[in-house]
């Protein structure tokens, strides 16, 4: 097989160092860009550097058209709208946009879809083996036990987070939703404060902790009258989703152009 040409996106963040130095020792990818966004003070230092690896010879560009019509893939972990802009650009291009980026609105799927006519996009809050396995057990567990038990949703993150719940937590409440067979957007309730009344029935609920250096915790509660089930993950590094992120790459590569997800990717559906 020859290469990938992979660039990069969010080449300084916590997730595209990691993704560097896993595509720079990756034997089926090379890296050939590595973006920031503009006015960024890594713009034209080397990708390697920034990673903490040996020097690479890539610069940090604020340039996504020119880098990524030389390329094969384009893994993201940016946010919201750097990678709403980069499917667009991905679509031109017609190469493989992974998007690990989270925090997306219901609206947001619609440029997802719209780009996914002329590229292979995989999309997921999680990129890891683990949570995906997770996913399928709380949509078992939520369809055998039936809305007299509810769903609670608890998950923590490192302070530096911006968006919640975690796009893992909705992922799970997706889950959830689907093995009951209702829409996560009409039954979630996504933080409570003050007089909230009681829950309601079939409810879906998220609470969000942050602090410290958390990679990233979440527990579903399925609580009953005089039980509760709890099914949970802990990352304890970002290798999980580096890892995740790469075989979604080379996975994605000789699909037909759409829209897929990590359930896709791991043959889990
Ligand atoms: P981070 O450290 O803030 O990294 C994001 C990077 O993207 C920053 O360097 C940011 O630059 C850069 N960026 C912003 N706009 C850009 C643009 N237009 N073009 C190129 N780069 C741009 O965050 P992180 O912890 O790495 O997480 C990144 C995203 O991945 C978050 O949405 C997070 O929730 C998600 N995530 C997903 C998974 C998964 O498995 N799916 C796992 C972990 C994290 P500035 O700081 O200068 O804005």
């Amino acid at each position: 097989m020859t290469q990938l040409r992979t660039v990069v996106a969010g080449a300084s963040g916590r997730m595209g160092r990691a993704l560097i130095a896993a595509v720079a020792a990756h034997d089926d990818l090379r890296l050939v860009g590595a973006l920031e966004r503009e006015g960024s003070e890594a713009i034209g230092q080397d990708a390697g550097l920034v990673a903490g690896i040996k020097e690479t010879g890539i610069a940090i560009s604020d340039d996504p058209l020119s880098v990524l019509a030389q390329s094969d893939v384009l893994i993201d972990f940016t946010g919201r709208s750097a990678s709403l802009a980069l499917s667009e650009l991905a679509a031109q291009a017609r190469i493989v946009h992974v998007v690990g980026s989270t925090g997306f609105q219901p609206e947001d799927e619609q440029t997802f879809r719209a780009a996914s006519r002329h590229c292979r996009i995989v999309k997921s809050g999680n990129m890891s083996l683990g949570v995906n396995l997770v996913a399928g057990l709380v949509r078992r567990a939520a369809a055998a036990l039936g809305p007299e038990f509810d769903i609670e949703i608890v998950e923590m993150h490192h302070r530096h987070k911006v968006d919640a719940p975690s796009g893992t937590a909705l992922l799970l409440g997706e889950a959830a939703a689907e093995g009951r067979d209702v829409d996560l957007d009409t039954v979630a309730v996504r933080g409570r404060d003050g007089e909230t009344g009681e829950r309601p029935e079939g409810a879906i609920g998220f609470a969000s902790l942050r602090g410290g250096s958390v990679v990233g915790d979440h527990i579903v509660v399925l609580a009953g009258e005089g039980e509760r089930i709890e099914i949970g993950h802990r990352a304890e590094t970002r290798l999980i989703f580096t890892r995740g992120a790469l075989r979604a790459a080379l996975w994605a590569f000789d699909k037909k152009p759409g829209l897929y997800d990590m359930a896709d990717v791991l043959g889990l559906h």
